[in-house]
C-alpha cells in the first residue's frame, strides 16, 4: 500500500519523535501484581446459554431486525462448526448505548481514564506509551516474530520491509496515528464527525464494563469503538487505525467471568476510510450477517477457550481479521485443518483474560 501525499508530512514528525524517543522504552508488564487471571469457564452444560444485548447509538446505521436474528442464528452454526459447542441465544430488549455504559463504575472510570490517548492532539510521551502499549502485546512472539511481521506488513502505511518488532512496533504506531485520525473529522448525517466527544468511542470503557454489573455476556453494538491507549493495543487494532471489531474481557457478574462486545459500524458503513481498508466498497446484507456472525464465533473463541491469535494462520478462526478484509477472512477460514494444525495458540488458556479484584 502505498503512502498518501496528505499522508507523509505528519509521517515523518512521528518518525523524528519515535526516533528521538526511542532509547527512554523501558520494557515492563504494565499488569499490576495484585491482577488475577479469568479461569476457563465450565463448558459441561451444553447449550452454553449466552445472555445478548444490542445496544444502538441512534447517530448510526444499524442491523435491522432481520439482520440481527440472522447473525444470531449464523452464530450458532459458526460456533459449532469452529468451537464445537452448542449455544443458545437469549435475547433481550435493546438498548441505547447510553443505557450501556450506565453500568460503568465511577471508580473504574476515575482509575482508567488516564489510559485514553486522543489521537487528534498526540504529544511524545503518547506516542511512547502507545509504543510501549504495542510492544507489550507483540512480546510472546519475541522468538518467532516472523508470523506477525507477515500478517502486518502488507498493512502498514509505510511499505518499507521490517526486520524486527521493535521496528514492527513503530510502524504500528504511525499507522494508528494516521488512520485514527480520520475519525476526528469524518462527519456521518447529523453533522458530527464519529468521535464526537461522547465516550462510547473509547476502547477502555468497552474493556470496563464488565466491572458493573453487566447482564449481559454479549453486547451487539453499532457504535465504532476506535481509540488508542496506553494498555491493552493489539496489532491488528494499530492497523487499522485504531478500531476494535470485537473484546473479551472480564465481566463479574458473568457465568464465565467474561463479555464481548461486537460491533458492526466497520461492517455497516461506507466511509472512505472503511472501503480503503477492506476488500468491497460495501458488504451486501448476507456478507455483514455472515461477517458479524464470524465476528462473535472469535470472541467466542477467547471467551470459551481463553484462545490467544494464531497470525496469519488464515484457516483459523483466531486468526484476525486482517484490516477490515472480512471477504478475504471468512473465505479462508477451514475448521478442520486449522485443528490439524495443532497451533500452541489455540490451546485452552493460551490467552490470559486479566481483572483487578479491587474494582
Ligand atoms: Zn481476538
Amino acid at each position: 500500500m502505498k503512502l498518501n501525499e496528505s499522508e507523509k508530512p505528519l509521517l515523518l514528525g512521528i518518525i523524528l519523535s519515535l526516533f528521538t524517543g526511542f532509547i527512554l522504552f523501558v520494557i515492563t508488564d504494565k499488569v499490576p501484581s495484585s491482577w488475577q487471571r479469568v479461569s476457563l469457564p465450565d463448558l459441561s452444560n451444553q447449550p452454553v446459554k449466552i445472555n445478548v444485548v444490542h445496544a444502538i447509538n441512534p447517530r448510526f446505521q444499524s442491523l435491522n431486525e432481520t439482520q440481527y436474528l440472522g447473525v444470531l442464528k449464523h452464530t450458532q452454526r459458526l460456533v459449532k462448526q469452529h468451537l464445537n459447542i452448542d449455544v443458545e441465544f437469549n435475547r433481550v430488549e435493546n438498548i441505547s448505548i447510553e443505557t450501556l455504559f450506565s453500568y460503568l463504575p465511577e471508580h473504574v472510570i476515575r482509575a482508567r481514564e488516564k489510559l485514553i490517548i486522543q489521537l487528534n492532539q498526540v504529544t511524545e510521551a503518547d506516542v511512547n506509551d502507545m509504543w510501549h502499549s504495542i510492544y507489550t502485546s507483540l512480546e510472546p512472539f519475541r522468538n518467532n516474530p516472523d508470523a506477525v511481521i507477515d500478517y502486518a506488513q502488507p498493512y502498514l502505511i509505510n511499505t518499507l520491509p521490517v526486520n524486527n518488532l521493535e521496528e514492527l512496533t513503530d510502524r504500528l504506531v504511525e499507522t494508528l496515528i494516521v488512520r485514527g485520525q480520520y475519525w476526528y473529522n469524518y462527519k456521518v448525517e447529523d453533522g458530527k464527525p464519529v468521535v464526537d466527544g461522547s465516550p462510547y468511542n473509547e476502547w477502555v470503557w468497552w474493556d470496563s464494563l464488565g466491572y458493573g454489573h453487566l447482564p449481559y455476556q454479549l453486547v451487539i453494538t453499532n457504535q465504532l469503538v476506535v481509540s488508542a491507549e496506553r494498555y491493552g493495543m493489539a496489532t491488528h487494532s494499530s492497523l487499522r487505525g485504531g478500531i476494535t471489531a470485537g473484546t473479551t474481557s472480564y465481566s463479574k457478574d458473568s457465568s464465565n467471568k467474561a463479555y464481548i462486545f461486537a460491533s458492526t459500524f466497520q461492517l455497516i458503513n461506507n466511509a472512505p476510510m472503511l472501503t480503503r481498508l477492506r476488500d468491497d466498497a460495501a458488504y451486501s446484507e448476507q456478507q455483514i450477517i455472515e461477517y458479524t456472525a464470524a465476528l462473535i464465533t472469535h470472541e467466542l473463541g477467547h471467551m470459551f477457550y481463553h484462545y490467544a491469535h494464531p497470525f496469519n494462520k488464515k484457516a483459523c478462526i483466531m486468526n484476525p481479521t486482517p484490516l477490515l478484509k472480512y471477504r478475504q477472512w471468512v473465505e479462508g477460514l477451514d475448521a478442520d485443518k486449522c485443528q490439524m494444525l495443532a497451533l500452541p495458540a489455540m490451546q485452552p488458556g493460551a490467552a490470559k483474560i486479566d481483572f483487578n479484584p479491587d474494582w
